[in-house]
C-alpha cells in the first residue's frame, strides 16, 4: 500500500472523549478515552497523564507516539510501571520500549476505547515521524494525531527531513477529510498566526481565525483541534498554491518562477527567522 494513502477503517462504536493534558510550556499530551479505558499520544511527561487518568478513573490501554524527541516519549517508562500495555511508534526511530513499530500505511487495532488508527508516513520533522488517523468515531467525526507535522497555521521545523518531504507529508495530512479535528502537539497557534499574518495579510479567515484563537487562550482554552477545513484556509504552509503564498515567497527568495516545493521551503525558512 503507498504510504500515504489512508484506509477507510469502522466507525469506532463508542463515545470518545479526546483531551488535551498540558504539559511543559506548551506541548499537549492528548488522551483519549471511553470513560473506562484510556489511549495516550506522545506523553512526554507521565505525572499529568497519571494524575488525569486517575481524575477520570480511567485505565491506560496503549501508548502511540509520533517522533523520538524528548517531550514526546520522555513520560513513556513511567507509564509502563504503572500500565504493562502496547507501545506503537516509528519504525526507524530509535525509541527504547516502542514494541509495535508502524512506517506507514498500518493499522493499529486497540481494543478499548474501541478504535482502528490508520498509520501515515510524515517525514520533515523528524526521518521517521508518523501520524494516526482515526477516520469516524462513533458520530462520524475524523481525527487526526499528528505530533510536531502539522501545527494551526503553522508546521514542525525541518530538523532532519528536506522541504520536498515535509510538503509531501503535509499535502497527504491535507488530503484527508475536510471536517478531521486536528490534534497537534503544541499550542503554537497565536505566535504562529501572528507569522501568517505577515505572509498572507489579505485573508478574512486567518484574521476571523486570529480573532477566535486570541480570544479562546484569553478565556484560558487550548484552540486545539482545529480542523483540516480551517487549516486549508489559514495554514500558510497548507497553501503553496496560493497566489498571495506564492508572492510572499517569491519576495523573500528574491526570484521568480518558483517550484511549489521552493514556495513551501522560502516560507518555512522565513518562519524559521521570524520573531
Ligand atoms: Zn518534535
Ligand atoms: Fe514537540
Amino acid at each position: 500500500m503507498d504510504a500515504h494513502a489512508v484506509a477507510v477503517s469502522e466507525p469506532s462504536a463508542e463515545t470518545m472523549t479526546v483531551f488535551p493534558v498540558p504539559a511543559f510550556q506548551d506541548n499537549y499530551l492528548w488522551v483519549v478515552d471511553n470513560g473506562k479505558d484510556a489511549v495516550v499520544v506522545d506523553p512526554g511527561d507521565a505525572m499529568p497523564v497519571l494524575a488525569y487518568l486517575r481524575s477520570r478513573g480511567l485505565t491506560l490501554r496503549a501508548i502511540l507516539i509520533t517522533h523520538k524527541h524528548a517531550d514526546h516519549i520522555g513520560g513513556v517508562a513511567t507509564l509502563l510501571e504503572h500500565f504493562d500495555v502496547p507501545v506503537h511508534g516509528p519504525a526507524h526511530e530509535a525509541i527504547a520500549c516502542v514494541d509495535h513499530p508502524h512506517s506507514g500505511g498500518e493499522t493499529v487495532r486497540i481494543e478499548a476505547p474501541a478504535m482502528t488508527l490508520t498509520v501515515i508516513d510524515v517525514p520533515g520533522h523528524t526521518a521517521g515521524h508518523i501520524a494516526y488517523f482515526l477516520s469516524a468515531d462513533a458520530t462520524g467525526t475524523p481525527h487526526l494525531f499528528c505530533g510536531d507535522t502539522l501545527f494551526s497555521c503553522g508546521c514542525g521545523r525541518l530538523f532532519e527531513g528536506t522541504p520536498a518531504q515535509m510538503l509531501a507529508s503535509l499535502d497527504a495530512l491535507a488530503a484527508l477529510p475536510p471536517a478531521t479535528l486536528v490534534h497537534c502537539a503544541h499550542e503554537y497557534t497565536l505566535s504562529n498566526i501572528r507569522f501568517a499574518l505577515t505572509v498572507d495579510p489579505d485573508n478574512a479567515a486567518l484574521a476571523a481565525w486570529h480573532d477566535e484563537a486570541t480570544a479562546r487562550r484569553a478565556a484560558g482554552r487550548p484552540t486545539l483541534p482545529t480542523t483540516l477545513a480551517q487549516e486549508r484556509l489559514t495554514n500558510p504552509f497548507l497553501r503553496s498554491d496560493a497566489p498571495a503564498i506564492v508572492a510572499f515567497a517569491e519576495r523573500h527568495a528574491e526570484r521568480t518562477q518558483l517550484s511549489r516545493e521552493a514556495v513551501f521551503a522560502a516560507v518555512r525558512g522565513a518562519k524559521d527567522t521570524f520573531r
